[in-house]
Order: structure tokens, then C-alpha cells, then sequence
């Protein structure tokens, strides 16, 4: 049986606590706080302590799902994107960039939310961009 620890940050929310994950035999089995880590300091609070339960989780959406005659068909990340990146350029063409606004999330990292509006801006054109945190 082998045993180690994964030091990471939660995903739960914008707080950004460290916690180490457990992992037996390459099972996420626990997850505990990590006490040097300057946010939390040895705490979490109840989503924490769990976070590991959804990443094993059998209803977890692991695959981009594309619906095909009403239902769920799953697809390729490759044609997933380029479904979306094609539907989203024929919305603003059509009816222009402020059609669209992008809503972002306290579980991304400062750099995935800094590249969404990136690509709200840059790309799409539009100021069009909140976050969850200011609902
Ligand atoms: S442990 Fe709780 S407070 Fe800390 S980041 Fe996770 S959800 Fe937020």
C-alpha cells in the first residue's frame, strides 16, 4: 500500500486555502489543511475537508457532452471548443460583441480568470465580464 500527499489549493471558493490531498494506491481518499499555508493556517472550513469527494465522484462531468437529437452525446474537447468558438463568432457577427457576456468563477485560478476576459475583450470585443464572487 503506498501512501503520499499532494499539497494544493482548494477549489471551492476565491479564499484560496492550502490543504494536502491524501492518495492511496492513486485514490484520492482524504484531505487535510495544511498549517503552513499563510491564508488558512491549519484550517478549512466543512467544503474544504470534502474537497476531495468530487474529484472521485462517479457523477462528474469528465467529457464535453454535445446534445444531439435530446440527448447528450459526449465529444471530443476539440470539437467541443470549435462547436463553441463557432457559435459564439456567428452570435457576434450577427448581432455584435455586446450580445455576449462571460461569467467567470471563484474556483478558477487568477490566471484562467485573467484569460477569460482576455478573450472577452481581445477577441470578442465586449466588456462583457463578471465573476461569481459579486453575485
Ligand atoms: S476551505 Fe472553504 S474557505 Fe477555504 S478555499 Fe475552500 S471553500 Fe473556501
Amino acid at each position: 500500500m503506498e501512501y503520499r500527499t499532494i499539497q494544493t489549493t482548494c477549489t471551492y471558493c476565491g479564499c484560496g486555502c492550502g490543504l494536502l490531498l491524501e492518495v492511496m494506491d492513486e485514490g484520492l481518499v482524504g484531505t487535510l489543511p495544511l498549517k503552513t499555508h499563510p491564508i488558512n493556517e491549519g484550517t478549512l472550513c466543512i467544503k474544504g475537508w470534502n474537497v476531495h469527494e468530487f474529484v472521485e465522484s462517479d457523477r462528474r462531468l469528465r467529457y464535453p457532452l454535445v446534445r444531439k437529437d435530446g440527448d447528450f452525446q459526449e465529444v471530443g474537447w476539440e470539437d467541443a471548443l470549435g462547436m463553441v468558438a463557432s457559435r459564439l463568432m456567428g452570435i457576434r457577427d450577427k448581432f455584435g460583441p455586446d450580445s455576449i457576456a462571460f461569467l467567470s468563477s471563484a474556483k478558477c485560478t487568477n490566471e484562467e480568470n485573467y484569460l477569460l476576459q482576455k478573450l472577452a475583450r481581445a477577441i470578442v470585443g465586449t466588456n462583457n465580464i463578471d465573476h461569481c464572487a459579486r453575485l
